[in-house]
C-alpha cells in the first residue's frame, strides 16, 4: 500500500479516541505530577468529539478529516494543548491537501504539524513539552520518506516520539505550567510529549487496520 486515503485518517483519529481513552488516567497522573492534571481529560474530551463528528460527517480526502478534526480540537479541548494541538491538525490538513498521502507527502505534514506547533507555542526542542516528540518525529518521517512505504515513515515517526518523551524525563521545563516547578520537574514525563507518542503510535495502528479491511473485503 503506497498512499493512504481518507478511510485511513478517519481510522487514524478513531484510533486516537480509543488510545488515549485507554490512557486518560495515566494522562492526567503524568499531568498532575508537574501541571494541573487535566491533560488526559482535555484530550479525552476533544479526541472523543472529533471522532462522534466524523462518524456524521462525509469528510473524504485526508485533507478534510484532518481539517474536521482540527476544528472540534479547538473548541473542545482547552488548556494549553487544545489551541496546541488544533494549529497541528489544521497544518497537517493544509499541508495534506485534497489528495491521497504518499510518504514524502506524509513526512511534508508531520513537519507542518511541528512547524504549528511551534509557531504557536515558542516552546523549542529540550523545553520539556510535546515539541520533543514531534520534532525527532518529523526528522525520522523525513529521513524513512526516502525509501520507505508509508507504513515505514508513519512507525519511524512513532519510534522517534516515543523515544523523544521518554527522554524528557530528567529534564527541567521551559514552557508551559511545568516551567513554574523548576528543579521538581525533573523526573516526571511531559504529559503532551506523550500524548502526541499516542496519537503517532495510533496513526501506525490505523494503517493496519486499513490494510485488514482491506484484505478482507
Ligand atoms: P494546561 O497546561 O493548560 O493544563 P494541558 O494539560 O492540556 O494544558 O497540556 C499540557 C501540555 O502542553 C504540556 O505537557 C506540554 O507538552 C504542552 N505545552 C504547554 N505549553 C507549551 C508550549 N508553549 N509549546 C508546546 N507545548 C506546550
Ligand atoms: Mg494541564
Amino acid at each position: 500500500m503506497q498512499q493512504l486515503d481518507g478511510g485511513w485518517a478517519r481510522a487514524w483519529i478513531r484510533e486516537c479516541a480509543r488510545v488515549i481513552a485507554e490512557q486518560r488516567v495515566a494522562l492526567m497522573e503524568l499531568d498532575r505530577a508537574i501541571g494541573d492534571g487535566d491533560h488526559g481529560e482535555n484530550l479525552d474530551r476533544g479526541f472523543s468529539a472529533a471522532a462522534a463528528r466524523l462518524a456524521e460527517f462525509p469528510a473524504d480526502s485526508p485533507g478534510e478529516v484532518l481539517r474536521l478534526t482540527a476544528a472540534t480540537l479547538m473548541s473542545t479541548v482547552g488548556g494549553a494543548a487544545g489551541p496546541l494541538y488544533g494549529t497541528a491538525f489544521l497544518r497537517a490538513a493544509r499541508t495534506a491537501g485534497d489528495d491521497d498521502l504518499d510518504p514524502g507527502r506524509l513526512a511534508a505534514m508531520l513537519q507542518a504539524a511541528v512547524e504549528g506547533i511551534t509557531t504557536r507555542g515558542r516552546a523549542r526542542a529540550g523545553d520539556k513539552t510535546m515539541v520533543d516528540a514531534w520534532a525527532p518525529a518529523a526528522q525520522a518521517a523525513r529521513r524513512a520518506a526516502g525509501e520507505g512505504t508509508v507504513q515505514e515513515v508513519l512507525q519511524a515517526a512513532a519510534t522517534a516520539a516515543a523515544e523523544g518523551a521518554r527522554a524528557t524525563e530528567p529534564w527541567v521545563a521551559r514552557k508551559g505550567r511545568a516551567s513554574y516547578l523548576g528543579e521538581r520537574a525533573r523526573g516526571h514525563r511531559d504529559p503532551g510529549a506523550q500524548s502526541s507518542a499516542l496519537l503517532l503510535q495510533a496513526a501506525v495502528s490505523a494503517v493496519h487496520q486499513v490494510t485488514v479491511s482491506e484484505q478482507e473485503s
